[in-house]
């Protein structure tokens, strides 16, 4: 009997080993894939032009993975050491709170819930196993702890203010890059338009209305209903706007989409994706809808995936940039590449000049590869970033001593339990806990 259950624990053991250890590791090396392309040769011409470029990247899912995002990894697209090889001025750095079993471009249900194993395997904080605004909390905390351990080598954005000056330095010294937060999927407010305030507090700046199914305020491109927006969504649009808080419109159905065109008082972005007349499938927009982000005076980020390009080569995203420009005018594309994204891609972080060789082959002009490469992006973001926000802030006197004491900004940023109704930024101390 002894014997037994001696054997039955070893067994629990080994296998909580694999579940905490290798399970993360191994679903990333299996969903976010590179796949080389046998013309990936880049011209010193494309190199050239590449090193002179402010790039910005409007979306990438690293944070999920657990990565420590300091190193260079040998698997997934994106990190640090990556994004400074590759050039990359900013990266937008998202947070995916909740997926559905079976995700597909179809047709989703809403309960189902993958990151709740994700979360375990990698030792989230309890308070994420069931709330999906902590969900997001966490991972900007995991995002401020990286730049706060970076020694200045990812330098979070918030403000236009943080933007200009970053990019200033940034002349002088390019082995440094810049992240910025989003959100994929307004279920990380947990159905509460209260929730907001806290993300945008701990430096969210987009949200998108869905992910992959329709949640309590918006219908999604493959939800089950497909619908426009809620009366809350409504509610939640006209909230975003007056908080700054960027609506981004990838994953939304195409009524949100007319809804959400209607309704903002601020120009829209569609961070990552691609179009139909280019690539047909209900994940990218029709031209009518990129006319109207374009209207709004948003961006549109073109993705490096089969579904938003339908194809697999650096020369098909210059393709889907093209066609992007026909219909929507040079400043209003950007790159949207969805890196670390559960999507093979044609080359990493790195490799992006395998793009700007592709741009110039399709017959950019050095000025439009400029623009699309992120010009456009940070013109946008300088433009649009909430500049009330550091005045808020500014002292950090909007967190009280008595509403946030400082003590607990420390602990805090030591072991953030998530509740998610006091979240802060907060001056922030590189704590090594993952
Ligand atoms: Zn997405």
């Amino acid at each position: 009997m002894k014997k037994i259950i001696v054997l039955v624990a070893g067994l629990l053991l080994v296998l909580l080993a694999v579940f905490f250890g290798w399970v993360p590791r191994l679903v990333e090396s299996t969903l976010n894939r590179v796949r080389a392309s046998p013309s990936s040769r880049v011209s010193p011409q494309a190199r050239a032009l590449h090193g002179d470029l402010q790039i910005v990247d409007l979306h990438a899912d690293s944070l999920l993975w657990g990565r420590d995002l300091l190193e260079r990894g040998s698997r997934g697209h994106a990190d640090v050491p990556r994004l400074i090889e590759g050039n990359v001025a900013l990266e937008v750095f998202t947070a995916v709170t909740k997926t559905p079993r079976g995700l597909n471009y179809d047709r989703n249900e809403a309960n189902s819930d993958n990151i709740f194993w994700l979360a375990l395997a990698q030792r989230w904080p309890p308070s994420t196993w069931n709330s999906l605004t902590a969900r997001a909390l966490y991972l900007a905390k995991r995002f401020d702890q990286t730049a706060a351990c970076s020694n200045g080598k990812l330098v979070a954005i918030r403000t236009p203010q943080d933007l200009a000056s970053y990019l200033k330095r940034r002349k002088e010294n390019r082995e440094i890059t810049a992240g910025l937060l989003g959100i994929e999927g307004a279920q990380a407010l947990d159905g509460k338009i209260e929730n907001l305030e806290p993300l945008v507090q701990a430096g969210y700046r987009y949200m998108s209305l869905t992910h992959f199914f329709d949640d309590e305020f918006a219908g999604s491109s493959a939800g089950v209903t497909k619908g426009g927006l809620t009366p809350l969504g409504h509610e939640l649009v006209r909230q975003m706007n007056a908080r700054g808080m960027i609506i981004d419109l990838a994953h939304s159905s195409p009524q949100t989409i007319r809804d959400v065109l209607a309704e903002s008082k601020r120009p829209v972005i569609y961070s990552h994706g691609g179009l139909q007349g280019n690539c047909n499938n209900r994940r990218n927009l029709s031209d009518e809808e990129a006319r109207g982000i374009a209207r709004s005076g948003g961006i549109i980020g073109i993705g490096f995936w089969p579904i938003a390009v339908c194809a697999k080569d650096a020369r098909a995203i210059a393709r889907a940039i093209r066609y992007a420009v026909q219909i929507a005018g040079i400043e209003h594309v950007g790159l949207g590449s969805d890196f670390d994204g559960s999507v093979t891609v044609p080359f990493d972080a790195a490799h992006l000049s395998e793009l700007t060789e592709a741009l110039l082959q399709e017959g950019f002009s050095a000025a439009d590869i400029r623009a699309v490469m992120g010009g456009n992006a940070l013109r946008f973001f300088s433009e649009n970033l909430p500049k009330q926000w550091i005045q808020l802030n500014s002292s950090l006197e909007f967190f009280s001593e008595a509403l946030w004491p400082a003590a607990s900004r420390v602990k805090y940023a030591q072991d953030f339990d998530g509740a998610g109704t006091n979240a802060i930024w907060k001056e922030i101390r590189c704590i090594r806990d993952h």
